[in-house]
């Protein structure tokens, strides 16, 4: 089977493309056909080396997977060969007091496919097989590549972390991401009136195609002011946050009183200053996110089956390409997401 390997850290990294024996799956594993896997930023970390993880190389990245399965271990009773699967990325254990109680995205022995096992750049990848969420017959591979990990990443944020509320004004940062295009999506079908942020005229359209009923230019410095102006003062009572560094800190300005930020990411800076003063005075939240549950994974393909959210795709690209596609993401030239097509499906 044919597998992109990461060789060496860099920005671009060096990438080679290897014939490799199939793989075997071990006692409860499974080895998964892949059809299509999305590139998501946390493919860039790991090219870059920016990942406060120890990391193998060579790597095969790669951690938004949906394919079919090929071939299952000893022990394995409740999949066979050929059943549509995605691939949950946060692969968790199962059996810690976290997993316990259908928290897994707080798993204290988790491990994310695509950065700490080989992931799903590649025509075949091996999983243990609680990493498996049955696909929907509406879901095809492309759209569950799409939102397995960007899109179950909102709904985790929206309804695990942050309890979106109907009413509540909702500002999602970046609407063209994975993250934000979902959010948008997300955020509205539960009643909240979303405001979205965008860096071009492209953006802006595509965030109120999304169902935004506001569109603020994140370019422009005074974002946060017309926020509030959009909302009458009140403020946004939640914040959708994945940029981090100063983006992070003036979304403090546009918060509503009892008003929260969830946050799964910082692409521009992990570190930030906080005034703790309009922070307890407000009653702010700061939330973090991290993953998602299996539930939330769960509802995310629902949703999708039910047309209820559609992945926004930029485009999609033979293997062989992968490279190229990482490029394409760093230069923050896409709309909506990059996704590889491993096996024609
Ligand atoms: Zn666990």
């Amino acid at each position: 089977m044919k597998s992109v390997h990461l060789v060496a850290h860099g920005t671009p990294g060096r990438f080679e493309v290897h014939d490799l024996p199939d793989p075997q799956p071990a006692t409860g594993e499974v080895v998964v056909q892949v059809f299509a896997c999305g590139l998501n930023h946390l493919d860039l970390w790991l090219e870059e080396g920016a990942l406060p993880l120890p990391i193998q190389l060579p790597r095969t990245p790669g951690c938004e997977i949906a394919g079919a399965i090929l071939a299952t271990g000893e022990g394995v009773k409740d999949w066979t060969k050929g059943d549509r699967v995605a691939i949950q990325s946060n692969i968790f254990c199962g059996q810690c007091e976290y997993c316990s109680r259908g928290e897994e995205s707080l798993c204290l022995n988790s491990e994310m496919v695509g950065v700490q096992r080989d992931g799903g750049f590649a025509e075949q990848v091996v999983v243990p097989e609680r990493a498996l969420a049955r696909l929907p017959d509406k879901v095809d591979f492309e759209t569950a590549a799409a939102l397995t990990l960007a899109g179950s990443t909102a709904t985790h944020m929206l309804t695990s972390r942050a309890k979106v509320r109907p009413g509540d004004w909702v500002l999602v940062m970046g609407a063209s991401s994975g993250v934000g295009s979902a959010a948008i999506q997300i955020a509205s079908q539960l009643g909240a009136h979303v405001i979205a942020t965008a860096s071009s005229r492209e953006k802006r359209e595509l965030a109120l195609k999304l169902g935004a009923e506001h569109v603020v230019n994140a370019i422009d410095e005074s974002w946060p002011a017309e926020a509030r102006k959009i909302t009458a003062k009140h403020g946004v009572d939640l914040v959708v946050e994945h940029i981090g560094g100063k983006v992070l800190e003036q979304a403090f300005n546009c918060l509503a009183r009892g008003g929260a930020i969830v946050t799964c990411g910082a692409t521009a800076g992990r570190e930030v200053m906080l005034n703790l003063w309009p922070f307890f005075v407000k009653e702010h939240r700061l939330i973090g996110s991290y993953g998602r549950n299996r539930v939330d994974l769960e509802r995310t393909l629902e949703w999708a089956a039910a047309g209820k959210l559609r992945p926004v795709v930029d485009r999609i690209v033979p293997l062989a390409e992968t490279p190229r596609a990482f490029a394409a993401l760093r230069e923050r030239t896409v709309l909506g997401k990059l996704v590889v097509r491993s096996n024609a499906g």
